[in-house]
């Protein structure tokens, strides 16, 4: 069973959840899908090995075949190319490996040469978790393909909780679209909420079946809650506005180190997960 943490922005506990419930749980695989901003570890410090680079195809134009014609600047929807009058530059940094440009070009002016987006590390803690991330290159776009490297790694003959990028953007689909479940993490503010709904719109277009965690309940109103109540969307679990949980976290301690009640209630809301999946529920 793959379970997906997802939140419509940062900062709203998404990795404080994906850790404490794959630390709660054991025996999991723990993926940090949140390559620009892989932060698991910080709170697992775990000695990391490398498991590969990812690469991409970047495009390399030759300019004895080049007529500087410009189709190819045009295809680009990342604008990695700029047909300028006297060569084509090329930002490989933007480019997300298509293939188009080449396909575009008529005059074979498009080379294609290895690029590298990142790399995938792994490790193994003494409590069996499994833990996988991957971590893209400063200044590099595409972080759609080094995610899907990173899937390429789950192990299946486990449960796998994935730490997904924040926002609604291609990153956060291709991890949310290969999930089983997906947990909307989300505080009850207004940025929040507004935040909130967003990734319930996408987690809905990708029928993938959703509950929420609210974090720092307690602060702020009671809209997030309300608004599930009337859509009959499931709060798997609330974790409090709590000066002891805030500190904890400030010094990169998983709480339920420090609090094992709450081991109990991470692993209360995974088989809440198992039995709404086995019932088939968890949609709108
Ligand atoms: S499509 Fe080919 S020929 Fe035209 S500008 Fe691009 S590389 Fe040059
Ligand atoms: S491979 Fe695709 S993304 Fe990269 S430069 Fe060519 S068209 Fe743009």
């Amino acid at each position: 069973m793959k379970v997906a943490i997802a939140s419509g922005k940062g900062g709203t506990g998404k990795t404080t959840v994906a850790v404490n419930l794959a630390l709660s749980l054991g025996g999991v695989h723990l993926l940090d899908c949140d390559v620009e901003e892989p932060n698991c570890n910080l709170f697992l410090g775990l000695e990391l090995e490398k498991l590969e680079y990812v690469t991409c195809q970047v495009p390399e134009i030759d300019p004895e075949k080049c007529t500087l014609c410009g189709k190819c600047a045009d295809f680009c929807r990342y604008n990695a190319l700029a047909a300028l009058p006297s060569r084509v530059l090329v930002f490989p940094a933007l480019c997300h490996g298509c293939g188009g440009c080449g396909l575009v070009c008529t005059e074979g002016a498009v080379r294609e040469k290895p690029g590298i987006l990142g790399i995938l590390e792994s490790a193994r803690s003494d409590s069996s978790l499994e833990f996988s991330r991957g971590v893209l290159n400063v200044g590099e776009a595409a972080a759609t393909p080094l995610i899907r490297a990173l899937q390429r790694h789950i192990d299946n003959s486990r449960p796998a909780i994935i730490d997904s990028p924040p926002g609604v953007a291609c990153p956060v689909l291709a991890v949310i679209g290969a999930a089983d479940y997906c947990v909307l993490v989300t505080e009850s503010t207004p940025f929040g909420f507004h935040d909130f709904r967003l990734a319930l719109e996408a987690v809905k277009a990708l029928k993938v079946p959703f509950g929420v965690v609210l974090n720092r309940d307690g602060l702020g109103d009671s809209r997030v809650e309300e608004f599930c109540g009337a859509k009959g969307i499931p709060i798997l679990l609330r974790i409090p506005d709590d000066r002891r949980i805030a500190q904890l976290y400030s010094e990169g301690i998983p709480f339920v180190e420090e609090m094992p009640e709450w081991k109990e209630k991470f692993a209360g809301m995974f088989s809440a997960i198992r039995a709404i999946m086995e019932s088939g529920e968890g949609t709108e």
